[in-house]
């Protein structure tokens, strides 16, 4: 077998930003400044970290980004307020609402009140029920990034057999109606899954989202099967703290074709592909005003 590829999530989210900046300075010549509103509720330590990170990406391709930080004590009313004058707000291409929200908040009606258009995270009902018909819609940012990984680390995936290891929401289901699209075999697997390993074996396509440090290990892949680690898990190791995915690393590494590694894998790709779904977003606002435009003139003449 060939020396296993480590797939650089870092390089790769560097050529997705770059093609970003271009489509911003684009937009810009035509007098359309890209911009994302963040909101952020409350103060949870990793929220704002996350948060500053995105915005800071921002800055760098050229996206304004506008902050919102709302109290912790902020209701469900409120926010959904904010959120309709966003949703109006025409010098705003993307809305962004970092999750989790208190316990308090209605995360789906928050979620669900988010204008289709500017839902950049991808996860209105709207956007969710497009993506699984195939459409071509604003889909969540990190199975996109797994997505674009895998396409240049294999090329061509029409009739890849790909195994999904988790169901969720932001991940898993997505990862699974992305792949349909670029028509592979897909499997998902779950916790009720009996014999996850078994069935993880057939893969020529490993993506993992579970949250359960170092689940995946050798045995659960097909000699030169391709990895995807969506994982992101702090554990003690040596009394140190530090991040690990949901892949074995060492353990896979002698048994695949490539994989991802962690960090540095998957996690560059979800700000990269928060970026892209800004200036798609933007694109696609200023498509339906010309569309309008062009209506109102053909019926005045
Ligand atoms: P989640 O907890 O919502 O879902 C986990 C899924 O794993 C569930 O569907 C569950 O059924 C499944 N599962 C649990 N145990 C299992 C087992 N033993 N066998 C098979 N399936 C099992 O998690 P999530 O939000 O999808 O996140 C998954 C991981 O991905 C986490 O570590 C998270 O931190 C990470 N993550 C990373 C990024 C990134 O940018 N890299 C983005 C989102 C999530």
């Amino acid at each position: 077998m060939n020396v296993p590829r480590l797939i650089d999530g870092k390089a790769a989210a560097a050529q997705v930003l770059f093609q970003v900046r271009k489509d911003v300075d684009s937009l810009r010549e035509q007098d359309i400044q890209p911009a994302l509103a963040v909101i952020l509720v409350g103060s949870d330590p990793a929220s704002q970290v996350y948060v500053r990170n995105k915005i800071l990406r921002a800055e760098e391709v050229g996206i304004r980004s506008v902050e919102h930080r709302l109290s912790l004590d902020t209701s469900t009313e409120q926010l959904l307020n904010l959120i309709a004058t966003l949703n109006t707000d025409r010098s705003i291409n993307g809305i962004l609402l970092q999750l989790p929200l208190p316990a308090h908040i209605d995360e789906l009606r928050a979620l669900e009140a988010i204008a289709p258009g500017k839902d950049v995270d991808g996860f209105h009902s709207e956007n969710v029920g497009g993506l699984s018909q195939g459409r071509t819609v604003l889909a969540p940012c990190t199975p996109s990034g797994c997505l674009y990984l895998l396409e240049q680390t294999c090329g061509d995936l029409r009739g890849k057999h790909a195994v999904v290891i988790g169901r969720s929401n932001i991940v898993g289901k997505p990862m699974a109606a992305l792949l349909l699209k670029a028509d592979c075999s897909v499997t998902v697997l779950h916790s009720r899954s009996p014999d996850p390993q078994a069935l993880c074996r057939q893969a020529d396509i490993v993506i993992a989202a579970v949250g359960r440090p170092r689940l995946i290990d050798a045995s659960w892949l097909k000699p030169g099967a391709v990895v995807i680690d969506v994982g992101i898990n702090r554990i003690e190791d040596d009394g140190r703290s530090r991040l690990v995915g949901d892949v074995d690393f060492d353990n896979a590494l002698p048994h695949v074709s490539a994989i991802t590694p962690v960090p540095g894998g998957v996690g560059p790709m979800t700000i990269a592909f928060l970026m892209k779904n800004t200036v798609t977003a933007a694109l696609m606002q200023q498509q339906a005003q010309r569309s309008q435009s062009e209506a109102l003139c053909r019926s005045i003449y």
